[in-house]
């Protein structure tokens, strides 16, 4: 894959302008923190490092799953469920001892119940393992193991129209001259940004492997509360309406920079505070809008 030399100029990816387009004054704490010129850099980092139950049970089976395929390379032996959901477990505790979650901060729970987060962890997994797809991967996708790309490190940069931008992909698989893109999901189905999703990994894989599009399949895999999966057929016109949107979302972007290719935000009074008030119900960042 293509490396680039860092440069500081934002790049667009679907969650940056998701958070933009939500609420300008968290794109400001998630993204500028450092220069709030009332919070001190350090609490708004501790804020926007809270994970959440939800957030959390998709991180976990992501790394369950990441393992799982680095082993399905290594062996083809049968899979033992009982030690992957061990294994998962594992995971779980883990992860729940380790992080700070917003329900506890923000005082909606007073302890997680870590044994209804395993629970959504293992119907997602057993979801994954019961269904067609990993048949298929097991029967027809394993002939070129050596050359899937799990989660690959870094965080997906690429370039739309000669733009910066991000779509990390969470599994490539190549099968004969096609290319194969599975994004793993354990919240809601979301229509419209999931199938701008698929539009980006396109993009990502025809730049990084010159492979015509019509030769790449994303798929978005459902794994919670049943599995289910989401394709649509790309052409021509969609990668380049896809890259006009990317553009223009950019340069939106950059509209709130004091100095664009430094990516230094205008003043912080020019981030206001969303007036959907359902946002802020999930928002890290509450406490400092309260206030
Ligand atoms: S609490 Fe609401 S207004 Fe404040 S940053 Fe979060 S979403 Fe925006």
């Amino acid at each position: 894959m293509k490396k680039f030399p860092y440069t500081p100029i934002l790049g667009w990816s679907i969650s940056r302008y998701g958070l933009f387009e939500s609420c300008k004054r968290k794109y400001y704490y998630t993204y500028y923190g450092k220069y709030d010129p009332i919070h001190a850099r350090q609490k708004i980092e501790s804020l926007k490092s809270m994970t959440s139950i939800p957030l959390e049970i998709g991180n976990i089976v992501h790394d369950v799953n990441k393992t799982f395929l680095e082993r399905l390379q290594k062996t083809e032996q049968a899979i033992d469920r009982s030690r992957l959901f061990d294994f998962a477990w594992e995971t779980t505790e883990q992860y729940c001892r380790s992080k700070k979650f917003a329900e506890i901060y923000y005082g909606a729970i007073e302890k997680l119940d870590m044994e209804d987060l395993f629970r959504k962890v293992k119907i997602s997994l057993e979801n994954f393992l019961d269904s067609p797809r990993f048949r298929w991967l097991m029967q027809e996708a394993t002939s070129d193991k050596n050359k899937w790309l799990i989660e690959p490190p870094g965080f997906g940069e690429t370039r739309l129209g000669g733009l910066k931008a991000y779509c990390k992909v969470d599994f490539l698989l190549p099968l004969g001259d096609a290319l194969f893109i599975l994004d793993w999901k354990t919240g809601k189905a979301d229509q419209v940004k999931h199938s701008k999703q698929l539009l980006g990994y396109t993009s990502w894989a025809s730049f990084h492997f010159q492979t015509d599009h019509t030769k790449i399949n994303p798929i978005i895999v459902y794994l919670y509360p049943h599995y289910e999966e989401r394709q649509v057929d790309i052409d021509e016109a969609d990668i380049q309406e896809f890259t006009d949107r990317v553009k223009r979302e950019t340069e939106e972007m950059y509209g709130f920079c004091a100095n664009v290719a430094e990516n230094i935000p205008k003043d912080k009074d020019v981030f206001p505070k969303t007036d959907k008030t359902k946002f802020c119900n999930y928002c890290n960042f509450r406490e400092l809008c309260r206030e």
